[in-house]
Parts: C-alpha cells; structure tokens; sequence
C-alpha cells in the first residue's frame, strides 16, 4: 500500500503501527513480508473462522480482492485462495444470509449442501 493510506496520513485509515516499510514509497502489513505469511490484523483458524480485526481500515490490496459472490460475481483470486487451503469456494449461497446480497436461489451443481440458516429478523 502507499504510505499515505495509513492513519498516519489519512484518518480512519490503516494503523500505521500493524505497517512495516517495503520500498520509499510502500508500506506492507506486518507479518506478510516473510514466510509463513500471516497478516498481523488476521484473526483465524484457517478452515475454521476468520475475520480481518481491521476491516473498516484495511489496505486498498486487501478492498480489491472480493470473496467469491459476495458481489454476484466469482473471484478467481479468492476461490485460489480458498483451494490453496483445503478450502471449498464459495457460493452463492454462502452469502443467503445477507439482506443486502442479491442471492440465486437455484442450488449450485454439484452442490447438496444445505442453505446456512437465516437470519433472525431484525426488531424495528
Ligand atoms: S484483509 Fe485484513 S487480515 Fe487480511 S491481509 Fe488485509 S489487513 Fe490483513
């Protein structure tokens, strides 16, 4: 990432100190520069949970990788990512949850498995 992006530079942006320098202009996440790579802000057990604890403030590399269908569209990058790992790809029916997500209702092929539970309604 530039250096400008962090909060640093641009508030609300990515903490500086979870940063380490690349080159004169960028800047990287602690932890991704050396193997085994594992971003410093990643909260996982891979396979099992996983969530970005700076989400909001991630890295503009990190907004340009969507997760498979979470937009109607399927993302090479997360499904290789997902296989690297042992992991399914997602579909869209990972995403039924969501209100906000324009889900297929047509099942995947090849795919038996059972919808994830809904959502409980939100009170007014
Ligand atoms: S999305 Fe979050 S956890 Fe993943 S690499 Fe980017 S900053 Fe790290």
């Amino acid at each position: 990432m530039h250096w400008m992006e962090t909060d640093e530079c641009t508030p609300g942006g990515v903490p500086a100190a979870l940063t380490e320098r690349l080159d004169a202009r960028r800047l990287c996440m602690r932890g991704t520069r050396s193997l085994p790579v594992r971003c410093v802000a990643l909260d996982a057990e891979i396979g099992v949970r996983s969530r970005c604890t700076i989400h909001p403030q991630r890295p503009s590399a990190c907004r340009e990788v969507d997760a498979s269908w979470e937009h109607g569209a399927p993302s090479s990058q997360c499904d290789r990512a997902r296989l690297a790992h042992g992991l399914p790809v997602l579909t869209p029916r990972d995403w039924a949850w969501r209100d906000d997500v324009a889900n297929d209702d047509r099942p995947d092929e090849g795919d038996d498995s059972p919808p994830p539970p809904s959502r409980p309604p939100v009170a007014a």
